[in-house]
């Protein structure tokens, strides 16, 4: 049975350090999301500027393809809003700058769901150690929800644009390890892998989509669906 796991959300925000970041993580559960009515918002910590092995592209060109390529994923996905705030790929700290940014986006889109990237690094699994900027991205939109978004004292200057403290209802860290809240992808794992195949310029193996859903089809033995994807999740009264 398709059971939805958001009942009371109607705006959610995902914030990731690179475009094609959302659709390796929670493609599944945007596409969820969204075919239950909620209004949702991307926002990308940085301008994927560094993603290239082609020693003919530049920066420049490359930022202009992702953000198209994050364009054409959001629209496949029905993502409304698109947020770039245009940080330096690969040198992405969590700053206060950053954190402030965050905030910005959470006062003026008041999501009720935020989904982020893990602010862990992870020495125990497999081959790969983390990215340095999920790691900062991570970091600073935990930060950003608690306490920073709902608190009217700090960076009282953005009061002053109109944009009023917001507290999130549900965090979900999207971090296996930890994991206590399983979401049944199973019914738009089609969509979720059409949206990641958007990010041309990052696929170099043509068994991408068979990747994303053999991740899946993992995550989803443990509850018994065929695909699911795992978080923490922090519901704050
Ligand atoms: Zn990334």
């Amino acid at each position: 049975m398709n059971t939805f796991e958001f009942d009371s959300i109607a705006r959610g925000m995902v914030v990731v350090a690179h475009a094609d970041d959302a659709e390796w993580g929670y493609s599944g559960t945007v596409a969820k999301l969204v075919s239950y009515g909620v209004e949702m918002t991307y926002i990308i910590c940085t301008d994927g500027s560094k993603g290239s092995d082609d020693p003919e592209m530049t920066s420049e060109q490359l930022t202009a393809i992702r953000m198209e390529e994050q364009k054409n994923a959001c629209r496949v996905l029905g993502v409304r809003n698109l947020i770039f705030l245009g940080y330096s790929d690969s040198l992405l700290e969590p700053s206060l700058a950053l954190r402030k940014d965050i905030v910005r986006q959470i006062r003026t889109f008041k999501p009720d769901l935020m989904i982020c990237q893990s602010p862990l690094r992870n020495l125990t699994d497999s081959d790969y150690i983390g990215h340095p900027d999920h790691i900062a991205a991570g970091e600073a939109t935990l930060s950003a929800v608690f306490p920073t978004s709902r608190d009217r004292l700090t960076f009282p200057e953005l009061a002053g644009e109109g944009l009023t403290p917001h507290k999130v209802t549900e965090l979900l860290v999207g971090d296996r390890n930890y994991a206590n809240k399983w979401v049944d992808v199973t019914a738009h794992m089609d969509v979720a892998v059409k949206a990641l195949l958007q990010h041309v310029s990052q696929i170099s193996n043509k068994d991408v989509g068979k990747h994303l859903k053999d991740s899946r089809a993992n995550i989803g033995e443990s509850v018994k669906v065929k695909y699911a994807e795992s978080y923490r999740s922090y519901v704050f009264s």
